[in-house]
């Protein structure tokens, strides 16, 4: 099978924008065994995208169309394949239900326009879009298919891994089964996930191997192909084994979704732990992310902000001792502090953060000196950090850092 990317979007032309959906998708593509022989990029033209729509069909299996969902006049994908094949545009009452929804709940009026979104080729198979609107579609026809896809990267590569992908695999019944595992790296950066595996992925060929740098994480998808399901775990297995040998000290968890403060809430909910937090540097950040996710209060008893040393004494009860003697960025300051807050919120587990954002130094100590503190009903320690340049920089790696050592 081989497709053809068509990006539509003048923004595209114009070079507003980049081009990374056909990218992604090239590199999805080329992972599930799909050529790609070209891309496209068109404006939101009519005449035109049916130009390069015609040329398309008649020399690709499979036509990706990217972008011109929307409600808005210059949103005209779906409207200019429906004519040219002659089809009609229907309404699809589960996406119109939760457009409807939306506006509904966000207590905002419902324009005309927004049940364009809700409109899709007569005929298609309707792609849930988890992360906003418009609906994907994709349309077997005698001799090709055409997959339309939302523009908004957000939206276009979470419903390609999870709505296109499975058809893509599933429509290949008398080829190969194609399976995927996604093992989950923290405190390894891509280049040297890169180096470790450098001969796998030299020599990749079953299962094929593709890293995707997140933000201050790092994913690994093997994707492998055999006669049956069982053939190709077995592959992967062989593969992940060495993999884990070389990297596993780094490696906290498998799946497309899984973000390390799922693995630290899922913990805690498992041994029915509570946590507090008192922050420094982060400002609140640590407790935002474990609060974003849903059944946070389960487990998770409030904390509190202290970013001055006053208050870091004031209100959360750090000793002026500890601060003239050692400094707030110090294993004394970040183990006291999470102290205070495991007996102001009388929790299990208590964690802390203090340190140098930047851009300035502070005590004498660099940019990105952090020391994270870990209290318990009976012990405490600190763990100290060196994180480098960049406030924001500095501040995620930090949150990051404290999920990481709350699981271990
Ligand atoms: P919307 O409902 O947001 O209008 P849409 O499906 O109509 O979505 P477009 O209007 O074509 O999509 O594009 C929306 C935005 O998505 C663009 O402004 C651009 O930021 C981004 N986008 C579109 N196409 C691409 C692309 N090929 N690569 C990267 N980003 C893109
Ligand atoms: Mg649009």
């Amino acid at each position: 099978m081989n497709a053809e990317i068509i990006a539509v979007g003048t923004e595209l032309l114009m070079g507003q924008v980049v081009n990374t959906n056909a990218s992604f998708l090239s590199r999805e593509l080329s992972l599930l065994g799909i050529d790609v022989y070209h891309q496209v990029v068109v404006g939101d033209n009519p005449k035109r995208l049916l130009e390069v729509i015609e040329v398309a069909e008649k020399r690709s299996d499979l036509v990706i169309l990217s972008g011109g969902l929307g409600p808005t006049k210059d949103d005209i994908t779906k409207q200019v394949l429906a004519e040219h094949l002659n089809k009609k545009l229907i309404l699809d009452t589960s996406t119109m239900d939760k457009i409807s929804n939306f506006f509904e709940n966000s207590k905002r009026v419902m324009t005309e326009n927004n049940r364009l979104q809700a409109m899709v080729v007569e005929g298609s198979t309707v792609l849930k879009n988890e992360t906003g609107l418009a609906a994907g579609m994709l349309l077997n026809q005698d001799k090709q298919a055409f997959l339309l896809l939302p523009g908004p990267p957000s939206e276009l590569e979470p419903m390609f891994i999870k709505e296109v992908r499975p058809l893509l695999m599933d429509g290949r019944p008398n080829e190969n089964h194609l399976v995927s595992r996604v093992l989950r790296f923290f405190g390894i950066g891509e280049s040297q996930v890169a180096a470790e595996l450098d001969d796998l992925i030299e020599e990749q060929k079953n299962p094929t191997l593709a890293t995707y740098a997140g933000k201050h994480e790092v994913t690994l998808r093997l994707t492998a192909n055999g006669s049956t399901e069982e053939a190709c775990h077995f592959l992967l297995d062989k593969v992940e084994a060495i993999i884990q040998q070389r990297i596993g000290g780094y490696f906290y968890g498998y799946g497309e979704d899984r973000r390390l403060v799922n693995v630290v809430t899922d913990l805690l909910n498992e041994q029915n732990l509570t946590l507090t937090a008192a922050e420094s540097l982060t400002g609140g950040s640590f407790q935002h992310l474990i609060t974003s996710v849903s059944g946070a209060s389960d487990y998770f008893k409030g904390g509190i902000v202290t970013y001055s040393n006053d208050a870091k004494t004031t209100i959360l009860g750090v000793t002026k001792k500890t601060i003239e003697e050692f400094g707030v960025v110090s294993a004394e300051c970040a183990i006291e502090m999470a102290k205070k807050a495991q007996e102001m919120f009388d929790t299990d587990l208590a964690i802390s953060f203090t340190g140098v954002a930047g851009p300035d130094k502070l005590e004498n100590k660099e940019v990105g000196t952090v020391w994270i503190g870990i209290a318990t009903k009976e012990t405490a320690f600190a763990k100290e950090y060196h994180f480098g340049k960049g406030r924001e920089n500095n501040r995620e790696k930090s949150i990051m850092s404290g999920l990481d050592l709350i699981r271990r």
